[in-house]
């Protein structure tokens, strides 16, 4: 009997829903038993959150890609936080530089295909300078990648703190400048650095037209998402909340990507990853009959 399930990365939804990480109630916390559990828990993605260090090697990566084709887990990773391409110190670049290929090179072992990163702090710079410090700096390790044939799509994450790089449009800049380059659009860290505003549905519906607008079509057709409730301040994110504990609308978010017919990859950053994720995915599920 042939296996009736389908392709990874070919979701037969268009949207898949996962945890940041391997889910709390894995029975251990190793990525291939995340990924069986998501299964479990009816989950169709999960990020790899590497965010200290790349540290998987090519025989568990070997386990890991089979266990995601096996659950049609569709797999994305969370690359170090420790990147900073605006930094002044050559060896911190460097290093920086050298994390970004090795996250995008593990999810080449383990076919997560999708590549978060933070790319760094404003400092002295203005906006403008700083996105192109971060082209020029990134510019080389794509040109790596793409010379050894990498699938990794990078993926600049829109940030919450004013002091870190990575408003919408500064990530489209640069997306744009970049070939082969697409947003993580962390909609949660949107809001925050905006002190609540991009929280209605018409919102939504103007960031995606806007990404659109931008990149192309491409941009809805393959999409990373970020959300979770979130506590912000006069220097923008605070810290994660669960959608009961903030007022983050998640409801009309999903709304805009069912009417605007978003494929791709929802990734759940809540404290209670996975009952949020699980909520997100109920709530999508029934919004198909009506939001
Ligand atoms: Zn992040």
């Amino acid at each position: 009997m042939s296996d009736p399930r389908p392709t990874p990365h070919l979701p037969t939804r268009p949207l898949r829903f996962g945890t940041s990480g391997v889910p709390d109630s894995a029975p251990k916390p190793s990525s291939e038993a995340g990924i069986r559990r998501s299964r479990e828990l009816g989950l169709d993605c999960m990020e790899m959150a590497m965010v200290q260090k790349v540290t998987i090697g090519p025989a568990t990566a070997a386990k890991v890609r089979a266990a995601a084709g096996r659950e049609d887990v569709a797999l994305s990773i969370h690359a170090p936080y420790y990147i900073n391409l605006n930094s002044q110190d050559a060896q911190k670049l460097a290093d920086s530089q050298t994390r970004i290929l090795a996250a995008a090179r593990a999810g080449d072992l383990c076919g997560a295909r999708n590549i978060v990163l933070h790319l760094g702090f404003y400092h002295a710079n203005t906006p403008a300078e700083t996105t192109d410090i971060l082209y020029r700096h990134l510019k080389p390790v794509v040109e790596q990648l793409q010379a050894e044939g990498s699938q990794a799509v990078l993926r600049p994450e829109v940030m919450g703190r004013l002091s870190q790089w990575g408003d919408l449009d500064e990530v489209l800049d640069l997306c744009a400048a970049l070939p082969g380059l697409l947003p993580c659009l962390d909609v949660a860290h949107l809001y925050a650095r905006h002190q609540g505003a991009y929280n209605t549905y018409a919102e939504f519906l103007d960031v995606l037209d806007c990404m659109a607008a931008r990149l192309g079509r491409v941009a809805l057709d393959d999409l990373h998402l970020h959300i979770s409730g979130i506590a912000y301040g006069p220097r923008g994110e605070r810290h994660h909340l669960t959608f009961a504990e903030g007022d983050f609308n998640y409801r009309d978010c999903l709304r805009a990507l069912r009417d605007r017919q978003c494929r791709g990859l929802v990734i759940g950053e809540s404290p209670a990853r996975e009952r949020d994720v699980l909520l997100l995915k109920e709530t999508w599920v029934e919004s198909e009959v009506e939001l």
